[in-house]
């Protein structure tokens, strides 16, 4: 059974949570500060974290930071603040999902067991491709992309994208599709969020991620793959 780590304060937003991803068969970790959730995190190894912005010791955007320097592992999170400048600094962040407070908790398990699956990869039937002769390598069954040789650890959101581009390279993907590629629902106004998970997909897997040569911007919106699939 996954395991799940929420960070947040509020004590009765947390044990409500805990209830509805219990009640759906999740392990639940809880944590209060940010110190105690990076704790937690290094200790459990959690399958996901739910990570509430406005903690009362050092803020969820350091503490997805601090997780993001050895980590992949899916991040949703809460907060209370609207503006569009903080949703997408918390996706540049590598957030894979975001829910706005007042949430329903039906809503924040779906977002939560829709990160898992992506995460688990249901495409276990499918082979490895190799594009651009070899320079990228990706393994559906065990999510593993490798460029260059060496291997990259890419969150379900960079994951997802970097798939959708892949199944037609070439093929210009606007930035609509590519948010439905890798969420799975719509996001009003999250377009731009794209763009976040653009640039740190390329950070990861660009030789020079101000020259793209795997993920190309395409003039007019949009994105496609720049190498051409082997084979
Ligand atoms: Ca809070």
């Amino acid at each position: 059974m996954p395991t799940v780590l929420i960070v947040e304060d509020e004590i009765k937003l947390r044990e409500l949570v805990r209830s509805y991803l219990e009640r759906d068969g999740l392990t639940v970790l809880t944590a209060g500060t940010g110190a105690d959730g990076l704790h937690l995190f290094a200790a459990a190894k959690p399958d996901l974290i739910i990570l509430d912005l406005g903690l009362p010791d050092i803020s969820g955007e350091a503490v997805a930071a601090e997780i993001r320097r050895g980590s992949s592992v899916p991040i949703v999170m809460l907060t209370a603040r609207v503006e569009e400048a903080d949703r997408i600094r918390g996706l540049e962040l590598g957030a894979d999902d975001y829910v706005t407070k007042p949430f329903s908790p039906r809503e924040l398990v779906l977002r939560v067991l829709a990160v898992l699956r992506r995460g688990a990869g249901q495409d276990d039937q499918q082979p490895t491709h190799g594009y651009g002769g070899g320079r990228l390598v990706i393994d559906e069954a065990t999510r593993n992309v490798t460029v260059d040789g060496g291997q990259r650890e890419l969150t379900p959101t960079e994951w997802r994208i970097l798939l959708a581009l892949a199944t037609r390279p070439g093929r210009v993907y606007s930035r609509a599709e590519l948010i439905n590629r890798a969420r799975g629902h719509e996001f009003e106004g999250y377009e731009r969020s794209v763009d976040s998970h653009i640039k740190n997909l390329r950070r990861k897997i660009e030789a020079d991620p101000a020259q793209p040569e795997i993920v190309l911007t395409v003039l007019g919106g949009g994105y496609r793959l720049g190498l051409s699939r082997d084979g």
